[in-house]
C-alpha cells in the first residue's frame, strides 16, 4: 500500500462510518488521533473525522512501533482490517462501538504541536484561547453538530424560499448607511479622499429598493454589522434570515414566515412545530409578561390591581395608583412555602429592573399570611381572593409603581420564579408573533421621537393622520417573533409612500437638509412608484442557537468575536502599514486622553 500511489484512495470510509457490516473488510481511513492508550504490547487510538470516532488497534509491526510516538491530534492515515470488538468489549453508546479497525499500516499525514488545550477539554479553556485556536474547538463534536445545524437551517430557508418564488439578490457591503439603532462600521475610501462607507447594519434599504424595482420577492441570508457597546452576548457580525415581499399585509407575511421557520425546524433538527403561531398585542405582552418577547412555554401571568387599590389599606399600593402609576400581582401556585431569602433574592432581581421592592404574602387555608396581609383590608383581601383564584400554598408577590418599571421588574421575577421552581418544560417550543408596537418611543433625553424599529415602518392607517400632533399614540404595523422567550426577529409593513416616509424622517428629529442628504436616494425610490411592501429578518444565529441549546452565539457561528469585538484568531482588529495609511489620506492621532497626559 503506498500513499505515492494516484490510484490509492486517500480514505475508502470515513470514521464514523465503519460498523458491524465491515467486519472482515480491509478499509482505509483518515482522521485526527483524538485519544491515544498505550497499553505497552497494544495501543488503541480514537481516529477522528467529521462523521464520527472509530477505535484502531495497533497490535505490532509498523503501526505499533509508530503508535508510540503519536501525539494527540496528530493526523493518521490507516489502513487495516474492521473486526467486531471481543466480547464484552463492545461500547453500545458509541455509533461504531460494536467494531474495531486492526491496523496494518499507518501513515502520519501531519503532526499536531503540543496542545494549548485537549478538544473534548475546550470548555475549561479560557475564551481567548478557545477563540485563538478556533480549528481545534471546531474539532470538537458539539461544533460540529453545532455547524451542521445551522447548515440545514440555512439551507431550509434557502430552499423554502426559493420555492415560493423569492429571489436571492446579494446586495452591497460598501454603502452609505442603513440606521438599525447603532454605529456603523465605516470603511475608508481610497479614491473619494475623506469619505468613508459604511457596512450595512441591515440590507434595509437596498430591499426596499429591489421591490421599488419590481423584485416582487426578495431574500438574502445577509450579514449584518452593528457598532454596538459591549455586551454579553454580542457579535458585531451577525447573519439574518432577510426577506421582503410587495402587496402584501402583515398576515401574508406571518403565514410565509410560519411555513418557514416550521420547515427550519424540521429539517434541522426533525422537531415539529404546529402552525399557525399565536399572536399577541404588544400591549398584552407588557401587562401580562412584562416584556415584549414573552416565554409564553409557561403560564403565570401577571395581574393588575389597580382598581382595587385604592383604599386596600397598604400605603404603598394606594400611593402608586394615585400618583398614576400602578399595581401589578403575581400568582405563584405551590410556592407559599419559600423562604425570607429566597423573596429577598427575588426582591433584588426587581430591584434591579426599576422596583422599588417587592411586596409579598402567602395564602393559607385561613386567608393570607405574613408580608403585607396585615395591612390589607378585609375586603382588598376578599376581591384579590377571587381575582386572583387564590388556593392555600400559594405565593404572591407584588411591585408598584410607574408602568413601564412595574411591569418590567415582575416580569423579570416572573421568569426567575418560573426557572427557580422549575415550571419552564424543556424540549418545548414557543413561538407567537408580538403585534401592535408603538411607532415611535421618546429619546433618552425625553425630549423627541425615536422610531421603536426602524424609520420606515408603516403606522396603522387610522393613526395616519394624527401623527404628528401624537406621535406617542400612533401604533406601528410592526411586528416580532419570539420563541422561548427570544427575539428572533422582526419585521413590518413599509412606508411606501414618499411623503409619509419624510413626515416620518421630520417626527423623528430630521430637518430636510439631513435627511435628504441621507436618505435622498431612497426617498428617490420611492418616488418612483414603490409598490406598498412588508418584510422581516429572522436571526439565523439566533435561530440555531436556540435549536440546539447553546449557551452563547459564540457557539453557533465559525469565527466569532470576543465580547471586545477583537478576534484572537487573527488578531483583528489590527493596525495598518504607514503605507496604507498614506494611501488613504489618513493619520492616526493618539485618543484624547493619552494626547493631554504627555
Ligand atoms: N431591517 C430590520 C432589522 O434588521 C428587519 C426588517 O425590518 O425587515 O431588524
Amino acid at each position: 500500500m503506498s500513499q505515492s500511489s494516484e490510484t490509492n484512495a486517500v480514505r475508502t470510509h470515513r470514521c464514523g462510518e465503519i460498523n458491524t457490516h465491515l467486519v472482515g473488510s480491509a478499509v482505509t481511513v483518515a482522521g485526527w488521533a483524538a485519544r491515544i492508550r498505550n497499553m505497552g504490547g497494544l495501543v488503541f487510538v480514537d481516529l477522528r473525522d467529521r462523521y464520527g470516532v472509530v477505535q484502531v488497534v495497533c497490535e505490532g509491526g509498523q503501526p505499533l512501533e509508530l503508535a508510540r510516538d503519536f501525539r494527540l491530534e496528530c493526523v493518521l492515515q490507516v489502513h487495516g482490517t474492521v473486526r467486531a470488538r471481543p466480547e464484552g468489549m463492545a461500547n453500545a453508546e458509541k455509533a461504531t462501538g460494536a467494531v474495531e479497525i486492526v491496523a496494518g499500516q499507518i501513515v502520519i499525514l501531519n503532526g499536531c504541536a503540543p496542545l494549548p488545550f485537549q478538544v473534548d477539554q475546550a470548555q475549561e479553556a479560557s475564551e481567548e484561547l478557545r477563540l485563538k485556536h478556533r480549528y481545534i474547538h471546531l474539532r470538537h463534536p458539539v461544533m460540529v453538530h453545532n455547524l451542521a445545524v445551522r447548515h440545514r437551517a440555512a439551507m431550509a430557508a434557502r430552499n423554502f424560499l426559493a420555492s415560493r418564488d423569492f429571489l436571492e439578490v446579494e446586495t452591497p457591503l460598501l454603502i452609505k448607511t442603513t440606521p438599525e439603532g447603532a454605529r456603523d462600521y465605516v470603511v475608508p475610501s481610497r479614491i473619494h479622499h475623506g469619505q468613508f462607507y459604511a457596512l450595512p447594519q441591515s440590507p434595509q434599504l437596498y430591499k426596499q429598493i429591489l421591490m421599488a424595482s419590481g423584485v416582487d420577492r426578495y431574500f438574502q441570508l445577509a450579514r449584518c454589522l452593528r457598532d454596538e457597546d459591549l455586551r454579553k452576548d454580542r457579535q458585531p457580525e451577525h447573519t439574518q434570515i432577510d426577506l421582503e415581499m410587495s402587496f402584501v399585509n402583515e398576515f401574508d407575511i406571518y403565514a410565509i414566515v410560519e411555513e418557514m421557520v416550521a420547515r427550519i425546524f424540521a429539517e434541522a433538527c426533525g422537531i415539529d412545530l404546529p402552525t399557525p403561531f399565536p399572536r399577541i398585542a404588544y400591549d398584552d405582552a407588557m401587562n401580562l409578561y412584562g416584556s415584549d418577547k414573552p416565554d409564553l412555554r409557561f403560564g403565570c401571568p401577571m395581574h393588575t390591581l389597580d382598581d382595587l387599590a385604592p383604599g386596600c389599606g397598604f400605603s404603598v399600593f394606594e400611593d402608586a395608583v394615585a400618583k398614576g402609576g400602578t399595581v401589578r400581582c403575581l400568582r405563584a401556585p405551590g410556592l407559599g412555602g419559600w423562604s425570607r431569602k429566597q423573596v429577598d433574592e427575588l426582591e433584588d432581581l426587581a430591584k434591579k429592573h426599576g422596583a422599588h421592592g417587592l411586596a409579598r404574602t402567602k395564602v393559607t387555608a385561613t386567608g393570607l399570611d405574613g408580608g403585607i396581609a396585615k395591612f390589607l383590608s378585609a375586603g382588598f383581601q376578599e376581591a384579590l381572593t377571587q381575582r386572583l383564584g387564590l388556593q392555600d400554598g400559594d405565593l404572591l408577590l407584588a411591585v408598584a409603581g410607574p408602568w413601564d418599571k412595574a411591569v418590567a421588574s415582575l416580569g423579570a421575577v416572573r421568569l426567575e420564579v418560573a426557572r427557580l421552581a422549575g415550571w419552564i418544560p424543556e424540549g418545548t417550543w414557543a413561538l407567537a408573533w408580538v403585534r401592535n408596537f408603538p411607532l415611535f418611543e421618546r429619546t433618552s433625553d425625553g425630549q423627541g421621537w425615536t422610531a421603536c424599529h426602524h424609520m420606515f415602518t408603516l403606522p396603522r392607517p387610522e393613526d395616519i393622520a394624527g401623527l404628528e400632533s401624537n406621535p406617542g399614540a400612533a401604533r406601528a404595523q410592526l411586528y416580532d417573533l419570539v420563541c422561548n422567550g427570544v427575539e428572533l426577529g422582526s419585521g413590518s409593513i413599509r412606508i411606501h409612500q414618499r411623503e409619509l416616509q419624510e413626515r416620518v424622517f421630520r417626527i423623528a428629529g430630521m430637518e430636510p437638509e439631513e435627511y435628504l442628504g441621507k436618505f435622498g436616494f431612497f426617498l428617490d425610490a420611492l418616488g418612483y412608484g414603490a409598490p406598498p411592501h412588508g418584510g422581516i429578518a429572522l436571526g439565523l444565529d439566533r435561530v440555531v442557537m436556540l435549536l440546539t441549546g447553546s449557551p452563547s452565539l459564540r457557539e453557533v457561528i465559525a469565527f466569532p468575536k470576543t465580547t471586545l469585538a477583537a478576534s484572537p484568531l487573527d488578531g483583528s482588529p489590527g493596525h495598518i502599514s504607514d503605507a496604507q495609511l498614506r494611501e488613504l489620506n489618513l493619520a492616526i492621532t493618539p485618543p484624547a486622553s493619552e494626547g493631554t497626559t504627555t
